[in-house]
């Protein structure tokens, strides 16, 4: 039987099978390509549901392309931190904040930075004349208390 009920919008016999259909995967402009899947197609509402066996191809395809673009965006931040001439421990002072070790996080590609953080990076790269500026406005008092913030963090850290 090549047909089956939809249980998504519930069309009977709105699912038709099909196989060897190729997908390209895309995740912050990193693309992968999963060939030969099969499985079920609503005509009417176009809800899809993958064969056991793809789906989980599929998904593992999903993963890796998503702890590919995590590495590649942390490759990023290390290139430009390092045209900056800024240590690790300097650039969670100035720009990202959070706990010692959480830039060489997002460098590794453990954690994907936060947008905005990507998006201060690559300014800087652009226009590295702006860290004088960055250093300028972090001396301002109300935010000098995100390093206290900080510096409480690594406190209880230490104790526990
Ligand atoms: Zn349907």
């Amino acid at each position: 039987m090549n047909t089956q009920q939809c249980l998504s919008c519930g069309a009977s016999e709105g699912m038709v099978h099909f196989e060897g259909r190729g997908e390209t995967l895309s995740v912050k402009g990193m693309e992968r390509r999963v060939d030969d899947l099969s499985g079920w197609e609503c005509q009417k509402c176009g809800e899809i549901e993958l064969d056991e066996v793809c789906g989980q191809r599929y998904s593992d395809a999903c993963d890796e392309l998503v702890i590919a673009s995590r590495k590649m965006i942390g490759n990023e931040m290390k290139k430009i931190r390092r045209k900056l001439h800024l240590t690790q421990k300097d650039t969670v002072q100035l720009l990202s904040g959070g706990g010692h070790n959480a830039f060489s996080r997002y460098e590794r590609g453990e954690v994907l930075p936060p947008k905005a953080l990507i998006l201060l990076m690559r300014l800087l790269e652009r226009y590295p004349y702006l860290l004088t500026d960055v250093k300028t406005f972090g001396e301002g008092a109300d935010l000098r208390g995100f390093e206290h913030i900080v510096h409480k963090e690594h406190e209880s850290l230490s104790v526990s």
